[in-house]
């Protein structure tokens, strides 16, 4: 096949995002992924593929769209290296193929945990189905399960386990879980609700050894403070490094993520990047942030599309990113810096922290049992978009009433 002029790397939202996109535009694209299925929703494999195991991961495209017709798909594709000054792309098994535009989102890898027996079987990740039907297969109810690392993917999969019977003992290396990003009230109402399941959740300690019997099988986890938890098997979730081994091989600008500017260009004009493993850098400058956030990866695909095709666009949006567990959602807008003021309001029941700089709200984070908190984060989204700033005694007074906050976070967008 003649090469399109427009080709994606990546089977994750961004790329499935970027080549929609193009297609619908009316140019056809190549999708090259490295993994068995064309992209589908990564965010259903710490939950309900967990949860239920014969539950099919959905696609991230709409069935029968006729753009669909534009999209060459190839799975199980590894791109090798890319030549951007050529133009060209390299696959593993020596295909060529050419370009007038690339989008690469190549996404994260989960972090390894660097300790003795860490590496082997009982001991799992959670990043692609592969991984997610090895630990679906292996939670059997009354296994012991130790995950390590309190963060969404950690307790995530905590609730997936207890749901399906296991005894279950999270370990977290911080202070607290949720360290990264999530408030503190919002984080401890969370370690509250898994504690009311029954899963132990122990802080500032780290393991030193994963244990294992002659046969190999994990029999405990061995801890910083000596302790030894015995344990059936291991989850690891402790974070992700951005996948940069192509871009950074190629010449192009990388620093903990490939650096792109607001319209998804990186340090080539033929290349654009988007998704989980790029650093986005403000016209203001600065480090800039990489997000890790399925619906701020999709709309870096889109404008990474967009910017491809000649079109004008820009990342202005507030991220958006939701974790469910048990029966509880929590819900988040914005990324804000951590010297924010932060403001806890809400109720016992759902409480919500917004992030003030200079009286402007850029961040908002809460938590409740069913969908209630998605109302007031969706309207404090809008207002962080809009650069408002909020009534605090208006919030205060609506109390624990999260239609009421809503109400309020909707005026202050405007
Ligand atoms: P993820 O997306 O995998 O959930 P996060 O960065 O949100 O990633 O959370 C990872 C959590 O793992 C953090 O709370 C971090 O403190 C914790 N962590 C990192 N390394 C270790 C470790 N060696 N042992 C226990 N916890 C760890």
């Amino acid at each position: 096949m003649e090469s399109p002029r427009f080709v994606v790397v990546g089977g994750g939202p961004a790329a499935a995002a970027a080549a929609r996109r193009i297609a619908e535009a009316g140019e056809p694209v190549a999708l090259l992924t490295v993994e068995q299925v064309a992209p589908y929703d990564r965010t259903a494999l710490s939950k309900d593929a967990l949860l239920d195991p014969t539950a099919e991961v959905p696609g991230l495209w709409p069935p029968g769209a006729t753009w669909r017709d534009d999209v060459f798909v190839r799975t199980r594709t590894p791109v090798a290296a890319i030549d951007p000054d050529a133009g060209t792309l390299t696959t593993d098994d020596g295909t060529m193929w050419a370009y007038e535009r690339l989008v690469l989102a190549t996404g994260a890898e989960p972090r390894r945990l660097a300790v003795t027996g860490a590496e082997g079987p009982g001991v799992h990740h959670l990043r692609d189905t592969a991984d997610a039907s090895a630990l679906s297969g292996a939670l059997t109810s009354g296994a012991r399960l130790v995950v390590v690392g309190g963060g969404v993917i950690g307790l995530e999969v905590a609730a997936a386990a207890v749901h399906r019977g296991l005894d279950v003992e999270v370990v977290e290396a911080g202070p607290r879980v949720l360290g990264r990003g999530v408030p503190a009230p919002v984080a401890l109402w969370l370690t509250a609700l898994h504690t009311r399941h029954g899963v132990r959740v122990r802080t500032g300690v780290a393991p030193q050894e994963v244990v294992r019997a002659p046969d190999g099988s994990v029999t405990g986890v061995h801890l910083s403070d000596d302790t030894l938890l015995p344990a059936d098997l291991v989850v690891v979730g402790i974070g992700v490094d951005p996948r940069t081994a192509l871009a950074e091989d190629a010449g192009l600008a990388v620093d903990d993520g490939v650096v792109v500017d607001l319209a998804m260009r990186t340090s080539h004009p033929a290349v654009l990047a988007a998704g989980d493993g790029v650093r986005m850098v403000p016209p203001a400058g600065g480090r800039g942030v990489r997000l890790e956030s399925f619906t701020a990866a999709g709309r870096q695909g889109e404008v990474a599309a967009d910017t491809a095709l000649g079109l004008e666009a820009a990342f202005t949006d507030a991220p958006w990113s939701w974790s469910d567990q048990y029966d509880a959602t929590m819900q988040s807008a914005g990324v804000p810096p951590t010297e924010a003021e932060e403001v806890l309001v809400g109720g016992p029941e759902a409480p919500l922290v917004l992030s003030l700089e200079h009286g402007r709200l850029v961040g908002a984070c809460g938590v409740s049992i069913g969908p209630g908190i998605a109302r007031p984060v969706r309207a404090a989204g809008r207002a962080i978009e809009a650069g408002a700033r909020v009534d605090l005694d208006a919030l205060r007074a609506a109390g624990g009433d999260l239609p009421a906050l809503a109400r309020v976070l909707r005026d202050a967008a405007g």
